[in-house]
């Protein structure tokens, strides 16, 4: 919640009503499943289609391709709702499936795809980091060889968000292995399931984000058309990451502010309640001082927040801002619930309490998407 008084200058009516829709999904289909998930390791596949029925999967899309027709506003109330309950699901990585596509796909593909992402039928995935390749995305090594009509896929990823139920990957591969850095790296979008040659591993123990699907994926000489391939030439994959990855940085910002904001709630309603000492934990000055250093710092993220979606929406926001807003505000929520845990005590660190959760998901917002140093560094180029 933000500081009283303060709206997102972002919201109208039609936001505020696809909201309180986002909110109803979200607490009647998916807070009550939360156990199972994180015990399963990833959320039902009828919650994927369930969201697509309610209109809150490519609330950004245009709606000739069955999206919303909406902006980055909608999508931005759809993160919030999710990071309020407390909630991963990987809809900002599928609607950067949508975004790739609808930049570079040709119409065939767009018509071929967007439809069925809208309806939750597919469910996308990045599959670009490796084993040996995260930060240093030049150094994959998955190979796609022309073969005819078709490419022969050979290699491995990991780390894949929604990589168990991904129908639809955005998979990032080598074309020309005789080129070195990016110019050999091209994108495909790809159906893997029922694939010969394609496996999934089993998905990956993390430390939080445990009802998120995060997974290996195998390709063993994989077939696929050459009409796979995004964009009219091969070799143009990696400025097509670089375009677009700020879609995601600016969503991580959103899930981020969300996140520290509910923080500062959850812990005000907290000190309100237990007592230590014969009072309140409230009464104590330095909870009041800590809570609202924390309270002061998320409002300060959401301004600069605010700021980014409205120059998002216009089309004026660059890609060094948005690597400031992804690393500051992602740096800014860590600090701000890990303050929240100490204020909770013992409790903050037990499972079954909202901030313990909040504490170990939100600690990967620094690492994924590229890490905030790497960001720095891109920062730091426009210097
Ligand atoms: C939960 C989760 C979900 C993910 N989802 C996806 C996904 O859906 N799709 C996908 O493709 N990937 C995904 N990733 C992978 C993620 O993008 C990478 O983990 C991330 O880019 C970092 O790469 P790495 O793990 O190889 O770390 P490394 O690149 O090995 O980095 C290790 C450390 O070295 C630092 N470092 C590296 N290079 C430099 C440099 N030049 N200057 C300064 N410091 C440097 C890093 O900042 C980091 O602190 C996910 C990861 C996690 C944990």
């Amino acid at each position: 919640m933000a500081a009283a008084g303060y709206q997102s200058p972002w919201t109208n009516d039609e936001v505020r009503m696809l909201r309180t829709t986002a909110r109803q999904l979200i607490q009647q289909e998916f807070v009550p499943h939360q156990a199972r998930w994180r015990e399963q390791h990833r959320p039902d596949a009828e919650a994927w289609t369930k969201a697509g029925g309610t209109g809150i999967l490519l609330t950004d899309v245009p709606k000739e391709y069955g999206g919303g027709g909406g902006t980055f506003a909608h999508q931005a109330v759809v993160l919030e709702e999710l990071a309020h309950a407390g909630v991963p699901f990987g809809s900002s990585i599928h609607s950067l499936v949508a975004h790739f596509i609808l930049a570079y796909g040709s119409e065939a593909q767009k018509r071929t795809w967007l439809p069925r992402m809208a309806r939750g039928e597919l469910v996308g995935a990045i599959a670009m980091s490796e084993p040996a390749a995260g930060s240093d995305l030049q150094g994959i090594k998955t190979t796609a060889r022309r073969d005819g009509d078709h490419y022969v896929i050979n290699g491995s990823k990991t780390f894949i968000t929604n990589g168990w139920l991904a129908g639809i990957l955005c998979l990032a591969v080598k074309t020309d292995v005789r080129v070195a850095g990016p110019r050999g790296i091209s994108l495909l979008i790809v159906e893997p399931k029922d694939l010969p040659g394609y496996r999934v591993g089993r998905p990956l123990e993390k430390v939080g984000l445990h009802a998120q699907d995060t997974c290996e994926l195998f390709f063993d000489d994989v077939r696929v058309p050459a009409a796979s391939l995004l964009g009219p030439a091969e070799g143009r994959g990696f400025s097509q990451i670089m375009e677009k990855m700020s879609y995601e940085r600016l969503a991580i910002g959103v899930a981020a502010v969300a996140t520290a904001e509910q923080a500062v709630v959850i812990t005000t309603r907290h000190v309100n309640e237990r007592t230590a000492f014969g009072k309140p934990l409230i009464d104590f000055q330095n909870t009041r001082f800590k809570l609202a250093e924390c309270k002061t710092e998320a409002h300060i993220a959401r301004v600069f927040l605010d700021n980014c979606i409205e120059r998002f929406i216009a089309g004026q926001l660059g890609d060094i801002t948005t690597a400031m807003a992804k690393y500051w505000l992602t740096d800014c929520e860590c600090r701000i619930v890990d303050e929240c845990v100490q204020l909770h005590g013992g409790y903050g660190y037990l499972a079954e309490y909202p901030i313990a959760r909040m504490w170990t998901d939100s600690r990967v917002h620094r690492i994924y998407a590229g890490t905030n140093e790497i960001l720095k560094e891109l920062i730091a180029s426009s210097l």
